[in-house]
């Protein structure tokens, strides 16, 4: 299975800890490093402290989409990731956007990520790796990008 990880941090060493991820997705028993994006610089949504620190990998994995989303919460916590309040600055954050053209509605894990097609820190990464990425249920990826052109974003050379 392909599965694409939406990754942000903006606490602490934001670049470091979102590569640092990378390489922990890569390292995952079960999984492989497809592609990652370059990172992105972008301004917090919904959410306090300094700008966030976003990039988007692919894995191709054996883990099913619970295993994978308990493996990306090990590798938050293992940053002393904590939850203190909703939307509060993180060390880093590990979202599951797509799993394979799965789509998965749990209490714990809704897969396509509900709110990924509103976020260009998504978007941007994404289809710089998946540039034909779908979006189970709503269409290609592609499409949603004129409706977050107001949200800032820059690359990080
Ligand atoms: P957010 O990423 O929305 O800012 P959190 O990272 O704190 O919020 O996640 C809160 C909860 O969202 C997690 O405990 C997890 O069970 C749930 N969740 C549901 N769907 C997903 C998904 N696709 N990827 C990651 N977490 C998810
Ligand atoms: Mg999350």
């Amino acid at each position: 299975m392909i599965a694409y990880i939406g990754i942000g941090a903006n606490l602490g060493d934001a670049q470091g800890n979102v590569l640092d991820a990378i390489a922990r997705l890569g390292a995952l028993p079960g999984a492989t490093l497809i592609a990652s994006s370059s990172l992105y610089r972008t301004a917090p949504i919904d959410s306090g402290g300094g700008d966030y620190v976003n990039a988007v990998a692919s894995i191709e994995t054996s883990l099913g989409a619970q295993a994978l989303l308990e493996a990306l919460q090990a590798i938050e916590l293992a940053h002393g990731r904590e939850r203190p309040y909703r939307n509060a600055p993180r060390t880093l954050d590990l979202d599951l956007l797509l799993y394979g053209d799965g789509t998965i509605a749990t209490g714990t894990l809704t897969v396509p990520h509900p709110r990924m097609h509103e976020r260009a820190f998504v978007l941007a990464p994404l289809l710089e790796i998946a540039p034909d990425a779908v979006i189970p249920g709503l269409g290609p990826a592609a499409g949603f990008v004129p409706r977050v052109a107001d949200q800032f974003i820059a690359r990080i050379a």
